[in-house]
Formats: structure tokens, sequence, C-alpha cells
């Protein structure tokens, strides 16, 4: 039987070998306990290969194995981290190249187009398009099948207010500027971003507002794919999911897409999860291998 391992770089490292669109046997994180401050920020590239490789020896445990795919953010190219906001010490690192000396059949991806992949392995839909937004310290757009282009949506501008600045990459007026983990801490330097949420529900003004704009920001940007590419389902996942009411979603959506042709699109809520990104890594080396 065909075994694939794969590997999904977003919050931790998690790796897990993969056979039949399932994983066999525990994934292996590191770090192994949550911590508060994002332990990946302050590691080296070099760090991060030494750490993927000992995971993925781990989880093969000496069998062969066909082919390695690893989702890891930002803008992915023949095995090049061209750019990662949120990673700026892997910027222009050769991830491919440097795991290529351990390792055999390592394929590179975008982390959100590995979980859209393995949505669509999960769900049975290999054969539609699948957008997703995943939602963390950085905001991912991923799309499968994967294809020609850059496609960071979460860099979409949504705002021509020129103090939206909060944006990883320093651009003005960006999804993630607003949306992101990170730059929630850096809007609201008093009050995490649970806190924001909790004190919107409970009547606080400054942070109701700043929910509608989430949404209103996640909702723009939808309509901007459904205006290039046409209408569909939107899955939203990540960490930080758990902010997003989604009736809410689909009003604001419905009110900045009004084409007839371009109805019909709608927001589905897929809970975060390793499991989903690694399998996703994995179906995407495969078609790679096979391809
Ligand atoms: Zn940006």
């Amino acid at each position: 039987m065909r075994r694939t391992v794969g590997v999904l770089v977003m919050e931790h490292i998690a790796v897990g070998l993969v056979e039949s669109h399932k994983v066999l046997g525990a994934v292996s994180i590191y770090p192994e306990s949550v911590q508060s401050l994002d332990p990946l920020q302050s590691m080296p590239a070099e760090g991060i290969v030494d750490c993927i490789r000992q995971q993925v020896e781990k989880v093969a445990r000496g069998e062969e194995v066909e082919a390695i795919g690893i989702g890891f953010p930002g803008i992915i190219k023949n095995g090049v981290i061209e750019d990662s906001p949120n990673f700026h010490q892997a910027k222009g690192f050769s991830l491919q190249a440097a795991l290529s000396s351990a390792l055999s059949g390592v394929h590179l991806f975008n982390d959100a187009d590995v979980m859209a992949a393995g949505i669509a392995a999960t769900q049975g839909k290999l054969n539609k398009l699948i957008r997703v937004w995943t939602l963390g310290n950085g905001i991912g757009f991923g799309r499968f099948p994967s294809s020609e282009g850059i496609w960071e949506g979460g860099h979409s501008v949504v705002t021509l207010d020129p103090k939206e600045n909060f944006c990883g990459c320093g651009g003005r007026g960006h999804l993630e500027g607003i949306l992101g983990r990170r730059s929630m801490r850096l809007r609201f330097l008093d009050l995490e971003p649970e806190e924001v949420f909790e004190n919107a529900s409970a009547g606080d003004a400054r942070c109701k507002e700043f929910v509608t704009l989430c949404h209103r920001a996640l909702a723009a940007a939808t309509a901007t794919s459904i205006h290039m590419e046409g209408p569909g389902t939107f899955f939203v996942t990540g960490p930080e999911v758990k902010f997003i009411d989604i009736g809410l979603l689909d009003r604001l959506l419905h009110e900045m897409v009004k084409m007839s042709p371009l109805q019909g699109s709608r927001f589905e809520l897929v809970p975060t999860s390793d499991e989903m990104g690694i399998i996703g890594a994995a179906v995407n080396a495969d078609r790679a291998t096979s391809s």
C-alpha cells in the first residue's frame, strides 16, 4: 500500500503517516506542549529543517515512504519559500533542497493549499474547486486543485483607510491586518483577541465595531474571489475560526455580491485539525509524484 508522510507547519509542526487519505497512528507534534508564544517564530530556518527531518523519521519508523508533502506558510515556488510574512527568517530559504539531502521525495506547498487538499480528500471532493480561508497568526487562502499563481488572498485589500497598517507584510488595508491574530494584538494592545470577542458579546462598543469589521473584511475578500473565479463553497478553518459567526458572514457577503450568475456561494466552518493539513500535504505530494 502506498504510504506518504504529510507535514503541516502552521502554529506548530505536525507530522503524520498517511495511507488512503487517513492518518495511520499518532501525529507527531513539535513542540509537544502548548506555549503562549509561537515557538517557531524564533527558530532559525535550519532548526525547522532538523525538526521536520526528525519527526518524519519518527513517524515513518524505518518503513519506506513514497513521498513527503510539506505545507508551509507563505509564497512557495519550486521548493523555495519566496516570502513568509510570519516567518521572516525563512524568506528565500530553499526548504525542499535542504530536506532533500536527508530525505527523498520531498515536495513543498503553501499551508492553506494543503488544508484545501485535505478538505477535498476527506469530504470526497477531489473533483471540485475547493477554496479555504485559514485563520491564525496570518490569514491563508488555499485552493485545490492548486494552480499556477500566487493566491495570497489573506493580503487582499479590504479597506482604503490609511490607518489600517497592522498587516505582518507591511501593506496597508489588508485582510490579515484586521483578522490575523498578530494584528489583533497590535490593534488592542490592552486585550487578547479572546477578550475582544467576549467584550463585543457583552456589548462593548469599540469591540463590537471591530467584530463587525472582521466579518466585513472576510466577506469582502471572499466577494473579490467570487468576482474573479465565480461562486462556490468557501471553507473557513484554522485556530481562530472560533471567532467567526457564519450567519453574519453570509449576510454580509450577499450584500457584496449581487450579479445573478454569481449567486449561490456559502460558507462552511471546518474545525481546525492537524490531520486535515497532514492528509492534504500527502495528497498534494502524491499528485506531484505521479504527474
Ligand atoms: Zn499583508
